[in-house]
């Protein structure tokens, strides 16, 4: 991103959970891995660690695989699931979509992404049906998998009970269903239910587990409920370049995560702050909140020109996610005087 020089940069920043540093566990975990030889390729104490966490966190077997970052883990598990003539279901502002330069495309020889509509970055049963059944001959692409994503791209969060009738739906049309869960522990958060309950129980297939935005370093998780589906998935991985030498320091953040609950602490955290946001910016005349805040981004409108003097001030987030307006995502390190200052800054800037 260019920088205006001299421009003075903020410490913590509502750009994107991925600016934030590792949060201690993760880093506490890091160092422990950092000792002694272990097995290359996840044959590692550590992975065997964090896999099992995993099915721990979720209370049921499932196969567990660990990638360098969420484009991998979106883009193989979709390919996974699909031949290079079938079709995946997912909302038209989809990461999968906007934000993988085709890797999903790519990896499954051609598999094309359909785009559908929806409020607040939402599906619907309704649209899904709508596209599922809308052709069914040989010249169209043969729909296979629906793609959801939990927090969604606009910060809004899926119910149990609405992943479940997209679930039953995608059944009733033999989809498989797919979560991309970057944010899954601020959905989880936000609603307060276990992992199980949003997940396998609601009707998930696979699901793409984020770590780097919850406070990991490097590395998410494919979860593969429905484990027939995870078959040869170790060669796709590798064939990929997402099988990690030095398996361990992918691995070891996610034990220092799962142990004790640290991820949805911080996940509760970073929600906690962006709903203090949302409360102090709606009472900012001039900012027009976008979407219903659910997890930990709020999206609002600003003028312009208080865009970029937000920007001259130091301050940076992203203006061109979702259906527009300005993203300001927390993390598990932001603190409350930031939220203050950046609301401060803003109310100066709208009265000049
Ligand atoms: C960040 C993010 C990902 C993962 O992106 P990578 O940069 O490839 O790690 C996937 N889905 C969503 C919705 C995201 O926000």
């Amino acid at each position: 991103m260019a920088l205006a020089p001299n421009s003075v940069l903020r410490e913590r920043q509502f750009a994107s959970d991925n600016w934030a540093p590792m949060c201690p566990e993760a880093w506490e975990a890091m160092a422990q891995a950092n000792q002694q030889h272990q097995p290359g390729y996840g044959d590692d104490v550590w992975t065997t660690r964090a896999a099992d966490l995993i099915r721990q966190v979720f209370e049921t077997p499932c196969e567990v695989y660990f990638v360098f970052n969420g484009t991998a883990a979106n883009a193989l598990s979709l390919s996974a699931m699909c031949q290079s003539y079938h079709s995946i279901l997912c909302h038209q502002t989809a990461h999968i979509e906007t934000d993988e330069c085709g890797a999903p495309e790519f990896f499954s020889n051609g598999t094309k992404i359909l785009l559908l509509p929806g409020d607040h970055g939402k599906l619907t049963p309704e649209v899904i049906e709508a596209a599922a059944t809308r052709r069914s001959d040989i010249h169209f692409p043969k729909p296979r998998v629906v793609s959801i994503t939990q927090a969604t791209e606009l910060g809004t969060v899926y119910s149990v009970p609405e992943v479940r009738a997209i679930a039953d739906c995608a059944r009733k049309r033999g989809l498989h269903l797919h979560m991309d869960g970057a944010r899954l522990a601020n959905a989880l958060a936000g609603l307060g239910v276990a992992p199980r309950a949003l997940t396998w129980e609601a009707g998930v297939d696979v699901l793409s587990l984020g770590g780097t935005k919850n406070g990991g370093g490097i590395g998410e998780a494919v979860v593969f409920f429905k484990r027939e589906l995870a078959f040869e998935f170790e060669h796709r991985c590798k064939q990929a370049g997402q099988l990690a030498s030095k398996m361990r320091f992918l691995t070891a953040p996610w034990v220092g995560m799962l142990t004790d609950g640290a991820w949805l602490k911080h996940a509760r955290h970073a929600n906690r702050m962006a709903q203090l946001l949302e409360k102090e910016l709606e009472a900012v005349p001039g900012v027009k909140l976008l979407q219903p805040r659910q997890a930990n981004a709020v999206f609002v409108q600003l003028p312009p020109t208080a865009v970029q003097m937000m920007h001259e001030r130091g301050w940076r987030f992203y203006t061109f996610i979702g259906d527009g307006g300005c993203r300001l995502m927390c993390s598990w390190d932001t603190q409350a005087n930031d939220v203050q200052a950046f609301v401060a800054d803003l109310k100066q800037t709208l009265a000049t």
